[in-house]
């Protein structure tokens, strides 16, 4: 874990290697077309515009972590 440069929101990437896709859909972010379904909501998403809400909707790292891992599915879990 390393310590990002305060003031700089740090890139938020996301696990949705368990993520679904389905068909086109509006992503219930920007609107556009988006295959990708949120594993964790099932609604249309963009993996990108998921990352960038939590980028900007997180009020420090410690709530970042907290979103990450709400909008992650379960990690290790057999499938
Ligand atoms: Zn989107």
């Amino acid at each position: 874990m390393s310590h990002a440069t305060s003031g700089m929101p740090a890139r938020v990437v996301l696990d949705w290697r368990h993520g679904t896709i389905g068909e086109l859909a509006p992503c219930v972010l920007c609107g556009r077309p988006a295959l990708n379904r949120s594993p964790v909501k099932d609604v249309p998403c963009h993996k990108g515009c998921a990352e960038t809400w939590i980028t900007t909707h997180a009020r420090d790292s410690a709530h970042r972590a907290r979103l990450i891992r709400r909008y992650t599915p379960g990690r290790g879990e057999p499938r």
